[in-house]
C-alpha cells in the first residue's frame, strides 16, 4: 500500500506532472508527498491545498535526497517524469535515483500512463 510519494519532473516534463496531479488530487491528498525543489514549488503554487514537502533541487542534491528515502524505506513509491529529448547536468543523479528504485523495487512511474497504474494499483 502506498502512504508516501516521491514527485519529481524534469523542466520539460512539469506541465505534464501538474496535469496528473490535478487530475488526482484528491487520491493525492490523503498521501503524504515529497517533491525535488522546484517541482515541488511548482505544484504548491498550483495546488495551495496540497501539502507537499519539498526537498532540494533535482540537481542541487534533491534527487540524492529521495534516493536516500528510499533506501531507508521511507518512500513507497516514486513517479518522476524524465525528459527524453534533452540532456540533464545531473544525469548521474538520475541515474542513481531510478537505479534505487529498480534495486528496492518500488513502484517508478517515469511517464504519465505508468503514473495512472500505480495511482490506480
Ligand atoms: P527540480 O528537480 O524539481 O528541482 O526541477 C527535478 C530534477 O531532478 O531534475
Amino acid at each position: 500500500m502506498i502512504t508516501t510519494l516521491g514527485l519529481v519532473a524534469h523542466d520539460a516534463c512539469k506541465p505534464v506532472l501538474l496535469d496528473w496531479v490535478g487530475a488526482h488530487r484528491e487520491r493525492l491528498s490523503a498521501l503524504t508527498l515529497f517533491a525535488t525543489g522546484t517541482t515541488g514549488r511548482r505544484l504548491m503554487e498550483a495546488y495551495p491545498a496540497l501539502a507537499v514537502n519539498a526537498l532540494k533541487s533535482g540537481p542541487l542534491g534533491g534527487d540524492q535526497q529521495l534516493g536516500a528515502m528510499i533506501c531507508e524505506g521511507r518512500l513507497d513509491a516514486l513517479v518522476f517524469f524524465t525528459d527524453p529529448m534533452s540532456p540533464q547536468p545531473h544525469d548521474v543523479d538520475v541515474k542513481a535515483l531510478t537505479r534505487l528504485a529498480v534495486l528496492y523495487d518500488i513502484p517508478l512511474a517515469l511517464n504519465r500512463a505508468s503514473a495512472e497504474a500505480v495511482i490506480r494499483g
